[in-house]
């Protein structure tokens, strides 16, 4: 399973919910998704092949 398709299964780990893309936040060097309750963002970084994970 590559990074990109991960990105789009992943839910967050408080509430389980499907995160959803954050539109405000997403640039040409970066794809951020966040759980609708606010518990929990990730954000991808397609230049750098990496994800940063943030618990709130
Ligand atoms: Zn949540």
């Amino acid at each position: 399973m590559s990074l990109f398709s991960r990105l789009f299964t992943e839910k967050c780990p408080k509430c389980q919910q499907k995160l959803v893309l954050d539109t405000n936040k997403q640039s040409y060097s970066m794809v951020v998704k966040v759980c609708p309750e606010n518990h929990y963002e990730k954000v991808y970084h397609p230049a750098l092949e990496s994800f940063i994970e943030i618990e709130k």
